[in-house]
């Protein structure tokens, strides 16, 4: 072949990236392209994803290629590129999301060969089914089991040059704003996923709800945007089970919602719940502001580093949609405007599962924030950290400041029988 455009999207990188590869081994020339398409809601990770594209063009341009940037519809300007380059094929990761989805769709229907390639998931979504009439798994653990034991592509080298048609303006990459605790970047990826691989996997399944030990591996904004391979990752977590299992989690996700496309709006198992509309209780809890020491931690680390531990995503958002009855959707939108790692499939995968709307198969699952808060955070370190108006509690009073009587100046009391 003579000219291929691949187009990146949520793959950001040159490591085992399988449609780069075979660009770079069937055609003459490869011209890779990210779009900055305003259709697509970015949330305030464009520092990171601005990050990660200066970093994937350095390698492109290390190896002969370039990274070319345009601004537009995503479809649009691929097609407007390839009549330029007169290429006769665009190559793109496989992606969920019911946008990526339509994107793919209207590319294939373009006068061009379009070819998807696997990437974006451990196990290819759609690849694995029970069997009967199901076409995805509705449960964790049987997928578990049949992921586990399938069959997985090898990890490909990333490209030793990516030969670019001359005469290409590169375009200009967007602004790195700064935003929470992560920098972005397949380079900063890789050397995490190294340094977690050396030393944090061991401690990870005694410490991984450790809330203030902060003992997991930190990757989910550089798998949200493809810098790491997660393919890759899993290979090299060797048959470590617990970790393993949360990579598991995130493909389970992205195959339901491969599936069922709406997972951001519709509820998976609609039980008829009647939410509250949100109001002040949810302004609170956003600001961190709820009078639940262990939830308002949670929510001003997300604040804070545009990223919260696991358990505290847990026990912030059960408390929001079980102990505040407000609708999950008001959640997901809150975390997806923040977050790094902030993706339709794990965002609203987890957040219905907490409304117990989705794939939790105890959908009435209620924490006890307080019973949650002296198991993860014993010493109160959490808690000390982020909500300083609290920082002078010892033992357990840090978890409980409405039992004192004499409160924490500036920190609110918590409404009557919410907790
Ligand atoms: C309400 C709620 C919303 C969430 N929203 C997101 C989101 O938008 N994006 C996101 O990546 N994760 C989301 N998660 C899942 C999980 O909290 C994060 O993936 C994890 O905290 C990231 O930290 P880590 O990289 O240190 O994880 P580690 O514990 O080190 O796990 C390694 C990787 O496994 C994957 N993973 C871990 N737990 C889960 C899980 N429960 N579901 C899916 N994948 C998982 C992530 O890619 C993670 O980076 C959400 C969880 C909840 C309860």
């Amino acid at each position: 072949m003579d000219t291929v455009i691949v187009l990146f999207n949520r793959d950001l990188r040159v490591h085992d990236h399988p449609a780069l590869a075979a660009a770079c081994a069937e055609a003459e020339r490869v011209v890779p392209l990210f779009v900055l398409d305003p259709a697509i809601p970015a949330g305030r990770r464009g520092g990171f994803l601005a990050e990660c594209l200066a970093d994937l063009r350095g390698s492109l341009r290390e190896r002969g290629g370039d990274l070319v940037v345009r601004r537009g519809d995503t479809v649009t300007e691929a097609m407007r590129l390839a009549g330029e380059t007169s290429a006769e094929a665009i190559y793109a990761s496989a992606d969920v999301s019911r946008l990526a989805r339509r994107r793919e769709g209207r590319l294939a229907g373009e006068r061009i060969a379009f070819r998807c390639f696997p990437g974006v998931t451990v196990v290819p979504p759609g690849a694995l089914y029970p069997s009967g009439e199901n076409d995805h798994y509705r449960v964790f653990t049987p997928y578990w089991r049949a992921w586990s034991a399938t069959g997985r592509r090898s990890v490909l080298p990333p490209p030793a040059r990516v030969p670019l048609p001359a005469g290409l303006a590169p375009g200009q990459l967007p602004p790195r704003e700064p935003y929470g605790a992560m920098r972005g970047g397949e380079s900063l990826g890789r050397e995490r996923a190294e340094a977690w691989l050396r030393s944090g996997l061991a401690g990870y399944e005694d410490g991984h709800d450790d809330l203030a030990g902060d003992r997991t591996s930190r990757l989910s904004p550089y798998l949200r945007f493809g810098c790491v391979s997660p393919l890759e990752l899993a290979a090299g977590a060797r048959g470590n089970e617990p970790f393993l299992r949360q990579l598991c989690w995130r493909d389970f996700h992205h195959q339901v919602t491969y599936a069922f496309p709406d997972i951001n709006r519709r509820d998976y198992r609609p039980r008829g719940t009647r939410w509250a509309p949100g109001g002040e209780a949810l302004d609170a809890w956003r600001e961190g502001r709820t009078g639940m020491p262990i939830v308002d931690a949670g929510m001003r680390q997300l604040l804070a580093e545009g990223w919260m531990h696991n358990r505290a995503r847990l026990i912030t958002g059960n408390y929001l949609v079980k102990h505040l009855g407000v609708d999950w959707r008001a959640g997901l939108a809150h975390f997806f405007e923040l977050l790094l790692d902030g993706d339709v499939a794990n965002n609203s995968g987890n957040w219905q599962w907490v409304a117990g709307t989705g794939n939790d198969t105890r959908p009435n699952r209620t924490f006890n924030p307080l019973r949650q808060a002296d198991r993860f955070d014993p010493a109160g370190e959490y808690v000390r950290r982020y909500v300083p108006e609290l920082a002078g509690l010892t033992g357990r009073e840090i978890h409980r400041p409405w039992r004192l009587a004499d409160p924490p100046p500036g920190y609110p009391a918590l409404p009557a029988g919410v907790a």
